[in-house]
């Protein structure tokens, strides 16, 4: 499989490991954003979190609480950041599901989750409710 993040787990590429168990791993990104920058991955390839069960889900977010703790401990920070890039439009570089933890400080230059899409103020939110039946 020629998957980056799969080589990882198979250690072909070497990582820096903060996490591991049976089904997840969690390493420092290699270009990171933010001092402790951590991707989260379920070690089973799977493009999105549409190709993954619910166990496998929960043990995901499980993990991140987990190493957000550790982050917390070590590096103190004043809040985090936790997601993902979903598919080309949503930014996804990498197709292994994989959750963003970053760690933030107030002044660090970033912004919230709503900086990343441009508010859209001619959305007509009653419009949209209806076509969800
Ligand atoms: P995406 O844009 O797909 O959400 O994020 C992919 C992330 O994987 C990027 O933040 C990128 O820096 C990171 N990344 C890509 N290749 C490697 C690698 O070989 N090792 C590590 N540790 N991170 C990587
Ligand atoms: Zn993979």
């Amino acid at each position: 499989m020629d998957c980056i993040f799969c080589k990882i787990v198979d250690k072909e590429i070497p990582n820096y490991t903060l996490y591991e168990d049976e089904t997840i791993l969690a390493f420092l990104d290699i270009f990171p954003h933010a001092v402790g920058h951590t991707v989260v991955i379920p070690k089973k390839h799977g493009e999105t979190i549409f190709d993954y069960d619910e166990v496998m889900i929960a043990e995901l977010h499980r993990a991140i609480k987990k190493i957000m703790e550790r982050l917390q401990t070590v590096l103190q920070p004043e809040g985090f950041t936790v997601g993902w890039n979903h598919g080309d439009a949503g930014g996804q570089a990498v197709p292994h599901w994989h959750v963003h933890i970053f760690p933030r400080w107030n002044g660090d230059g970033g912004g919230s989750m709503h900086s990343v899409v441009k508010k859209n103020d001619g959305i007509n939110v009653a419009e949209i409710y209806k076509r969800f039946g």
